[in-house]
């Protein structure tokens, strides 16, 4: 047996087992079986009393007595078994859904018994569907921490259940030692204090006492982020040896005439510091790989302007992309504007520019003269060339995938300087395990004078009374944003609820101007139409979720998004963030239905409580979990079994620190102390760990 035999080999499992286990569990091989940990344990010296039992019971319980009544039921639903087990304290139900003829007859009738199983409470009565049986008390009895694997009823009907898991697991812990070796030098045992590698396998599948359990638990966590930190670590390393960039040693013209002229507003401490981050950054030989956290509305379009004339100062073109052809727009034109005292060239790609207006910026692009380009993805064509692009900075990180934003780095030799903004705040311990081969910038600072956004949970009994504050707010000169989810699996449905939505709002507004935006408009006319808005031509914005990102009306100052309870934390977080830009004091309404899952009601107190985008990214990162988070074609890096990303931030600064430092004295990995662990990384790690750079 190695860690790579595939369970069908297993001499309790087989082949058609193991075909089923592998279809609903993904387990495979031996090491699959070896990290399918234990979900809890139980107490199996323990021996419960049916008489005892009350609906809020203990539900996995073993009860010792006798089975009786056998028999089988046939109805419409097809075949079932089902019996009575008593003690001496009361009855309750046995039933089988799934079984074979030879499992029927192996079933001890009237004689002293140990069953094991999940009890369910159904009306007044107790039952155990497909209990495990024993007949040897010493057997029944032993274990005073037995496991529990995560369960499947599908596979429970067709006896693969617990105590199988439980027997497979403690055959291939019998043969431990000849599977796998220890893979931390003896060194970082002592001084981490950390169990063995075998001993936390052993102690992790049975534990000898809580205690154990828990050193078990602990070792097995570190050495998972211990890896995950080693990899990225050894890559850092790399790129900064390999990865050359262009220095932007200067400050010129372009930066000081804006900066001294044209700025419309005195920077934010928080864009001072981040700003000299990026250019302390670029002064080096090494590419700029960057990331710019800053909370919706915190003056990223301006560190984004600020650093491309610093490219134009040192000789370079940039290009700014954006993930929607609105956003892309809305930078366009306030860059323009800022820049409208100036001589800078700046244009704008999108996928509906024209082909003449196109023609001209490729030509400006490959003979120099333009340089800012801002844009949607349609800046990575191939036909898009620069002909010299120094920094390329994509806005919202989240909606571009690895593959994509790689394009931007073979648009010259040597590649570009990458910023990345996001003003999905990434929770702490999230980035520093995810991006830890990247460099952090944080604005946790707000414009002066900008109020807090007061958030409000109201239900459809109050929507009268909504919309008479709404209208009272456009009385005051304000305007207001409807949102209505527009979500691909119910687009249909949703699309007429938007509608329907329209209409109530023009019949409620009659004497005001409602203009909408959705997916479904061209471009052309959603650009049209918001336009219209952010000119004030309108005073209500029907919208789906295309505004969520970077849309700027300062004006505006209510945001009613409808439906709330069906849109994810950091929407909504997004959303809000499209009032409260300007000096007006701006609220978040969030309309729900009247039955709120447990999430949802998590979600929308979240939001009423904090505007603080950290903080609910980290409420999101509890709900969801980070795959979710990262989005899907990133989700798997972070697939880790033991490691939670939210529990265990310690251990996570611990392993960083860890690798940090063994790397800092050791960058290859050539003392002998570190021998083991090179091996290890090698055979293991190396090829899992292919996310380098983010860009
Ligand atoms: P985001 O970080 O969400 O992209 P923006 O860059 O769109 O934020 O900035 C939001 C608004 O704040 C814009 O209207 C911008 O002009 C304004 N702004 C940015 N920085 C400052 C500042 N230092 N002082 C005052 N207003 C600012
Ligand atoms: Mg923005």
């Amino acid at each position: 047996m190695t860690l790579e035999t595939s369970i069908e080999f297993l001499k309790t499992i087989g082949p058609e087992r193991a075909k089923l286990i592998k279809s609903v569990l993904g387990l495979a091989t031996v090491e699959d079986l070896l990290t399918f940990y234990p979900i809890r344990y139980i107490d199996k010296s323990k021996i419960y009393k049916i008489g005892s039992l009350t609906k809020d019971s203990e539900t996995d319980i073993q009860l010792k007595g006798k089975i009786t009544d056998l028999q089988e039921i046939v109805s419409e639903k097809g075949k079932r078994l089902s019996a009575k087990f008593r003690d001496e304290t009361g009855t309750l139900d046995l039933v089988w859904f799934r079984y074979s003829k030879w499992m029927k007859d192996a079933i001890p009738l009237n004689k002293e018994i140990f069953i094991f199983g999940k009890v369910n409470f159904f009306n007044g009565n107790f039952s155990i569907p497909h209990p495990e049986i024993e007949i040897d008390e010493k057997k029944a009895l032993s274990g005073t921490l037995l496991p529990v694997y995560p369960r499947s009823e599908k596979l429970a009907k067709r006896g693969i259940n617990n105590k199988l898991f439980q027997t497979v697991i403690f055959n291939i812990l019998k043969e431990l030692p000849q599977l796998l070796s220890e893979n931390l030098p003896d060194y970082l045992l002592k001084s981490m204090k950390l169990m063995g590698r075998l001993g936390a396998y052993y102690n992790v599948h049975f534990p000898k006492d809580l205690q154990h359990f828990e050193s078990a638990n602990r070792r097995l966590k570190f050495e998972e982020a211990f890896f995950f930190q080693l990899g990225y670590g050894l890559k850092k390393l790399h790129q900064k040896t390999k990865s050359f960039g262009n220095p932007f040693p200067i400050v010129g013209d372009h930066f000081n005439n804006f900066y001294n002229n044209h700025l419309p507003f005195a920077l934010t401490n928080a864009q001072k510091r981040v700003l000299k981050e990026i250019r302390t950054d670029m002064k080096r030989p090494t590419q700029m790989n960057r990331l710019l956290q800053g909370d919706v509305g915190s003056g990223k379009t301006m560190v984004a302007l600020l650093t491309m004339l610093i490219a134009m100062d040192n000789g370079f073109q940039s290009c700014l992309m954006a993930p929607t052809e609105i956003l892309a727009q809305q930078h366009f034109n306030s860059i323009r504007e800022l820049l409208q005292h100036t001589d800078v060239n700046v244009k704008l790609l999108t996928g509906s520019t024209k082909t003449r207006e196109r023609r001209i910026i490729h030509e400006e692009l490959e003979n120099g003269e333009l340089s800012i380009l801002i844009g949607t993805h349609a800046l990575l064509e191939d036909k898009v060339r620069f002909q010299n692009i120094g920094l390329a900075i994509i806005d919202e990180q989240h909606r571009f995938g690895v593959a994509q934003r790689a394009k931007l780095w073979a648009k010259n030799n040597i590649p570009p300087h990458i910023l990345v903004m996001t003003a999905t705040p990434i929770p702490r311990t999230l980035a520093m395990s995810f991006y830890s081969d990247l460099d952090v910038s944080v604005i946790d600072e707000m414009p002066v004078g900008r109020k807090p956004i007061i958030t409000a949970h109201r239900r459809e009994k109050d929507r009268l009374s909504v919309y008479q504050f709404c209208r009272d707010e456009i009385e005051k000169g304000r305007q207001i944003y409807f949102v209505y989810p527009l979500i691909e699996e119910s687009e249909t449905l949703d699309y007429k609820n938007l509608m329907e939505g329209l209409e109530n709002v023009v019949t409620f507004f009659k004497s005001y101007n409602v203009t909408m935006v959705h997916g479904r408009m061209k471009p052309a006319e959603k650009d049209t139409n918001m336009q219209f808005f952010a000119a004030g031509h309108a005073q209500i914005m029907v919208a789906t979720t295309v505004i969520e990102v970077g849309v700027n009306v300062p004006n505006a100052s209510v945001m009613v998004i409808e439906s709330s309870e069906r849109f994810g934390l950091s929407q909504l977080h997004q959303l809000r963030g499209r009032v409260g830009r300007g000096a007006e004091q701006s609220y978040c309404i969030l309309m729900t239905g009247d039955k709120l899952s447990k999430e949802s009601r998590t979600r929308i107190k979240t939001m009423v409580q904090t505007t603080d985008g950290f903080k609910i990214s980290e409420v999101d990162l509890e709900l969801r979990g980070p795959g979710d988070i990262l989005g899907t074609q990133q989700s798997g890096v972070l697939d880790f079994k033991k490691l939670n990303l939210v529990e265990d931030s310690a251990i996570i600064k611990a392993s960083k620190l860890t690798v940090e430092r063994i790397l800092e004295r050791d960058a290859l990995l050539n003392h002998p102390d570190n021998q083991i662990i090179k091996q290890y990384y090698i055979r293991y790690y190396k090829g899992k760990n292919k996310w380098s750079q983010i860009s």
